[in-house]
């Protein structure tokens, strides 16, 4: 195995937990171990690991589990399996869920979502997409899966130089693909569908929000439905509200299959929609918000932050005492407390007092690591207007 020197603050930081090293922390790195899995040791010689190497983004090395020898099947078939067992932990009422979780399953750069006997792949590093045909191998002789897709058309790969591509990689795309999730079901786009095809890290507090609902719900970005269906077995009506017209036929689709008919769809921009509401003076009993994530970059935190009071602010008009908000924000770049901070000047805009009910994050299939704040992202904040 190649060996890679670093500095002593990239051995700190792996000492403390986090097992990124950035390219300005490397002392001395051979010149062909792209994708490679090589060995770290720092300017004293001590071991510190083994790593995949990046040849192209900033994060250079990324360390793998302290007994890794190679990635190869085997490694995989070790790591997939401990993440199963995890998952067979946690995971209750879904047949679809995240079954690797990146950094927080010790598999830097590979996420891997389960849908029923179909599993879906993105590889976000050098070393991940080298060792690809390992990733699958390994789940075929696990799982014998009915399909393997790649969703790898995510930005990281472009700062991993890695061409932005999705498809099926065994198997054929099924042309409807359903999982039931808290006792709904769902049809699935694996290949053309958003993120994975839905949103799972959201499947918890789709529940937990739904403790809540009843009278006339407005569910803003809905995307497929997942909020609004949950909400629906509850509430007399729910106004499920998306820009993208593939998600609302998908959240139509959704409503029918279950057998939903309080739900109504509808096409709209939720800034112009609240705005107008706001001006008709229309009511809700709970409200959830769930836009996409505002802060892609840590240069975009005060703009996102303005945007998120925006929104809080215009839907906090339409709930009166007893209402309900369910509030949500990925943005990696946010934290709950900018979130918090958001939310409370908005109310006092408005002149209302809230209660936080919950402070909750992503579904635990989406596990964060104690050392590595970056596998946080989710929030969700339920609250009532006192
Ligand atoms: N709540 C969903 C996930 C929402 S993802 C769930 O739990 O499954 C964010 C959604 O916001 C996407 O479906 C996207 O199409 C939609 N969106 C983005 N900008 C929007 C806007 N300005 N108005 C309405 N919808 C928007």
């Amino acid at each position: 195995m190649k060996e890679i020197r670093i500095h002593r603050r990239g051995a700190e930081r792996i000492d403390a937990g986090h097992p990124w090293v950035y390219r300005s922390d490397i002392l001395e790195a051979p010149d062909d171990v792209a994708g490679q899995v090589v060995r770290v040791l720092d300017g004293r010689n001590r071991r510190l690991g083994c790593a995949h190497y990046s040849a192209a983004s900033e994060i250079a090395l990324r360390m793998l589990p302290y007994e890794t020898k190679s990635t190869d099947v085997g490694f995989f078939r070790r790591l997939i399996h401990r993440a199963q067992q995890y998952r067979d932990l946690v995971v209750g009422d879904a047949q679809a869920y995240r079954l690797i979780h990146a950094e927080a399953d010790l598999l830097p750069g590979l996420v891997i979502d389960r849908y029923g006997d179909y599993f879906s792949i993105q590889t976000l590093t050098q070393g991940m997409e080298h060792a690809k045909p390992a990733i699958v191998a390994a789940l075929d002789e696990l799982y014998s899966p009915s399909g393997v897709a790649e969703r790898n058309d995510s930005a990281a790969r472009s700062r991993e130089k890695l061409p932005r591509v999705s498809g099926m990689l065994r198997g054929e795309a099924p042309s409807e693909l359903a999982v039931t999730l808290n006792g709904l079901q769902f049809g699935v786009d694996l290949v053309e569908g958003q993120k994975t095809g839905l949103f799972l890290d959201q499947r918890e507090n789709w529940s937990a929000a739904a403790e809540y609902a009843k009278g006339k719900a407005l569910d803003c970005f809905c995307y497929s439905g997942g909020f609004a269906m949950n909400l629906a077995r509850r509430c007399d009506t729910v106004e499920a509200v998306d820009s993208s017209a593939p998600a609302l036929e998908r959240a139509w689709a959704n409503a029918r299959r279950n057998g939903l008919e309080n739900i109504e769809v509808k096409t709209a921009n939720v800034f112009d929609l609240l705005a107008e509401y706001g001006r008709g003076r229309r009511k809700y009993d709970i409200i959830v918000l769930d836009p996409p994530a505002f802060a892609k970059s840590r240069r975009h935190v005060e703009a996102a932050r303005r945007a998120y009071k925006g929104i809080n602010l215009a839907a906090l008009r339409l709930l009166d005492r007893g209402g309900v908000l369910v509030t949500c924000s990925c943005s990696h770049h946010i934290s709950e407390g900018d979130l918090l901070g958001a939310v409370a000047e908005a109310a006092l805009d408005c002149g209302k007092r809230l209660r936080i009910i919950e402070r909750r994050t992503q579904s635990r299939d989406h596990p964060i690591a104690l050392t590595i704040p970056e596998t946080h992202y989710l929030k969700c904040i339920i609250l009532q207007v006192q």
